[in-house]
């Protein structure tokens, strides 16, 4: 797969791309006075607007249509901002093609679709505009790969994902729960796709924005997608998420940029001391793990001689408690216990399911 690398298309090199604009075009006044501002945000260098909106029940603002797309044009030659639209389909991309949008991307619902992913594609063949693909909604790393693909095997190149949070069943403090080991995954999968992380649809509301936009920096994504609009409260779509453009300039000047090595040689020496330490930590852990599967071997031995089934609920519980009280007194996160017990807990059923199953032993 060809991708080219952001800067070489962009023109912001060793910088995080910031693309921002409302979640929905909803008149033409709205979108220039929006564009005005943020073209006087410098860090601002793609102007993104809806203009076929996704919503859950019919009857919502829907978007404006085709006429956005004049709008969108006027933001190119009045504000000098390249434009991005969401399409959905094979019509959205022809409209968006024909207005002459610099960047398309593919939406959450969309992503997950891979006939609509397709359609889309067919459409960009021998059309190498640049691409963004959202995460689909479902925490499915294979779904967002297979629609990069579609959309690469048309010979798009200039292609990046777009990180935004993932549905996720029990309550959280987001809209949408980051899940970044998902991304990070995408990105050791593609290596050389950029990844621009949306703190908007991960948030839902403007508090958490700051912190979600430092974590995406943090992490060495490529840029940031945050909706913004003259009037926030009044929005059509998506209104406890979306930013003025002043607010957005104020984010955007708190945020901490990082470089992902320092050239300071002690720095690298520093790191590569930690780094030995961590190896040799995880050597020894190793060792444990070793120790631990030779001991669920030899009980797997003792149930099978015995006649005792190898799931037991009530040690599974007890595993469960005493470890969760085990992490709190060292400071470790439950949670993160809890799912190496869990790990450590399926492995120990396969290693007995095997000893059982063994004929002759
Ligand atoms: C949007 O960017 O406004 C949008 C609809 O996002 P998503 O596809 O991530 O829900
Ligand atoms: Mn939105």
């Amino acid at each position: 797969m060809t991708i080219h690398a952001l800067h070489t298309w962009i023109g912001v090199a060793n910088e995080p791309l910031i693309i921002s604009g409302p979640c929905g075009a909803e008149t033409e006044t709205q979108v220039l006075k929006t564009a005005e501002e943020l073209s006087r945000i410098k860090e601002v260098k793609i102007f993104r607007a809806g203009i076929w909106k996704p919503r859950t029940r019919p009857n919502a603002f829907e978007g404006v249509g085709e006429v956005g797309l004049k709008w969108l044009s006027k933001v190119q030659s009045r504000f000098k901002l390249k434009t991005a639209v969401e399409v959905a389909n094979a019509n959205h991309t022809e409209l968006a093609l024909k207005h002459g949008v610099d960047v398309l991307w593919i939406g959450a619902r969309t992503t997950g679709n891979p006939f609509s992913v397709q359609e889309i594609a067919d459409v960009l063949k021998g059309v190498d505009i640049p691409v963004f693909v959202k995460n689909p909604i479902h925490p499915d790393v294979q779904l967002w790969l297979g629609a990069i693909e579609r959309v690469a095997n048309s010979g798009v190149t200039k292609l990046a994902a777009i990180h935004r949070g993932f549905h996720y069943p029990t309550k959280n403090k987001y809209r949408n729960k980051p899940l970044w080991e998902i991304a990070i995954e995408l990105k050791t999968m593609l290596p050389s796709l950029p990844v621009i992380c949306d703190p908007s649809h991960i948030c839902g509301n403007r508090q958490l924005i700051p912190s979600v936009a430092q974590t995406a920096l943090d992490l060495g994504m490529n840029g940031l997608m945050i909706e913004s609009h003259i009037n926030p409260e009044s929005a059509l779509s998506d209104a406890q998420q979306q930013l003025t453009p002043e607010a957005l300039k104020l984010l955007l000047s708190g945020l901490i940029y990082r470089q992902s090595s320092s050239p300071n040689p002690e720095c690298h020496n520093k790191l590569q001391h930690f780094r030995n330490r961590i190896d040799e930590v995880d050597e020894e852990l190793m060792h444990v793990l070793k120790e631990r599967i030779q001991i669920i071997e030899q009980i797997g031995q003792y149930k099978k001689e015995h006649g005792i089934t190898i799931f037991q609920l009530e040690r599974w519980q007890e595993i469960l408690r005493t470890r969760s009280q085990w992490s709190e007194k060292l400071g470790l996160s439950r949670e993160h216990i809890e799912k190496l017990c869990q790990l450590l807990h399926e492995e120990s059923i396969r290693i007995q399911t095997e000893v059982m199953n063994k004929k002759h032993s």
